[in-house]
């Protein structure tokens, strides 16, 4: 990097890298951190894909599903966050229809696992003071509660679960409840080879990190539904990890979810919990919240065919968007916009064996920590932060000018 400096060139990032620019306050925040904190050091070949909600409808949103193509050609993107449309965004928009989430197009495309980990700062307290490590979630993204059939039971009656097989043979028919009186009743799914693949994205992913993965599910009570997660998740470990797990150093760890939530408050964090779906979605936004502030939690979809995409976990921050549009300034935090460029970029030089991509994307993050352990922050933090004199509110441009002035002097 500094030879780089020295003949007053730029890193050369070699391989293609796949850009998803997004909508909102995210966007204004996406073109700061290119062109103060990215541009003046690297030399990027970027395959640009225009997400934003405009170009979504002009193309049909073709464009999200090129951009996921794209992905898959090149093996890494970052994204910046979108509108997910509704009928207020369709009229405020003028769009054509309701275009579907991208992350779900995508998603769709990749066939991945959501991970989520938290960005800490030395002086952002965790509510949970022994949480000196980030603690990463990975959310199995189909099926359960969130692809049911539900009915409201009238009045006495039987409600029974069948399975009726495709060659014709014998129905499998269980009594779930002999009803006297009114109820509820649920029907619940999942498929082996989605179980599997997501089994295979922690076990790359927590690889990936070098930290140990914890699974759990409710198996002693759900003795057939619970009990395939866990089969599955064992035989896909013994089968592809155990000896690579022994050669990191690092450990499969199977316990019940309630007993992996007792010990999760008590430990010190860096590890991957892989939840259920359910868990997952319940879990993920409890750590973000106990971490300090939406905008310091990181995404990244994980393939299992090894395509990695990039995000913050937060949306296009609607409210401070419309300040902005107004002409007020406004204090919102890119730190999980920049760390999805270092994320991508570390990815991405590991992949093609750049030490010095990885090592620059190092000191952007060392960078923007240092900024705001020197007090130098956005309202969310500030209301969060261990007090301090040196604490100081700024606004986004400040920010990001902020992290670009230390980061030069890091460099320089
Ligand atoms: P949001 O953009 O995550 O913002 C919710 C609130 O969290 C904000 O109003 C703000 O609180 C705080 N916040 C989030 N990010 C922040 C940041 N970087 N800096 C400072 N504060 C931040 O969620 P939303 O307002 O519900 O959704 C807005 C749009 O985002 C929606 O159209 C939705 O479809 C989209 N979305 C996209 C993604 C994605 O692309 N991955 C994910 C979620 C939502 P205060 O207002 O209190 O300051
Ligand atoms: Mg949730």
């Amino acid at each position: 990097m500094k030879k780089a400096q020295e003949h007053g060139s730029k890193i050369k990032v070699k391989s293609t890298l796949v850009e998803l620019d997004g909508d909102e306050m995210t966007r204004v925040m996406w073109k700061m951190v290119k062109e103060k904190l990215l541009f003046p050091y690297l030399d990027m070949n970027l395959d640009y894909y225009d997400l934003g909600l405009q170009k979504r409808d002009e193309t049909d949103d073709k464009i999200t599903v090129d951009a996921a193509n794209a992905i898959k050609k090149h093996g890494v993107g970052v994204k910046c966050a979108t509108i997910t449309p509704n009928k207020d965004r369709m009229k405020e928009y003028h769009l054509k229809k309701e275009w579907p989430s991208p992350n779900g197009t995508i998603r769709a495309i990749l066939d991945g696992t959501v991970f989520r980990s938290p960005i800490l700062a030395k002086n952002i307290p965790p509510s949970v003071r022994n949480w000196v490590k980030p603690i990463h979630i990975g959310r199995h993204a189909y099926g359960d509660v969130y692809k049911n059939q539900e009915i409201r039971v009238p009045g006495p009656g039987k409600g029974e679960l069948t399975f009726t097989p495709a060659d014709g043979s014998q129905p499998i028919k269980l009594t779930i409840h002999d009803f006297k009186a009114p109820g509820i009743l649920q029907g619940i799914h999942n498929k082996d080879n989605s179980i599997n693949s997501f089994a295979k994205a922690c076990f790359t992913y927590a690889l990936d990190q070098h930290v140990p993965l914890w699974f759990a599910t409710k198996d002693t009570i759900s003795k057939t539904y619970d009990a395939r997660f866990r089969q599955i998740f064992q035989e896909e470990f013994e089968k592809n990890w155990k000896q690579k797990y022994e050669d990191a150093g690092i450990e499969y760890f199977y316990t019940l979810i309630d007993d992996a939530v007792a010990r999760i408050m008590k430990s010190e964090g860096g590890i991957l919990w892989a939840c259920k779906n359910y868990d997952g979605d319940v879990l993920s936004d409890m750590l973000g919240s106990a971490y300090g502030s939406l905008a310091m939690m990181t995404s990244v979809l994980v393939s299992p065919d090894g395509y990695f995409e990039y995000e913050a976990a937060h949306g296009t921050v609607q409210k401070h968007y419309y300040k902005y549009l107004k002409g007020e300034k406004t204090s919102s935090n890119p730190m999980a916009l920049i760390f999805a460029w270092t994320g991508a970029l570390k990815k991405r030089g590991e992949l093609d064996n750049t030490p010095d991509v990885v090592k620059f994307a190092h000191t952007l993050e060392q960078a923007s920590l240092e900024t705001i352990e020197n007090g130098i922050m956005t309202g969310d933090l500030l209301r969060v932060a261990a007090p301090s004199k040196k604490n100081k509110q700024v606004y986004t441009e400040e920010f990001i000018d902020a992290i670009a002035e230390h980061l030069k002097k890091k460099i320089g």
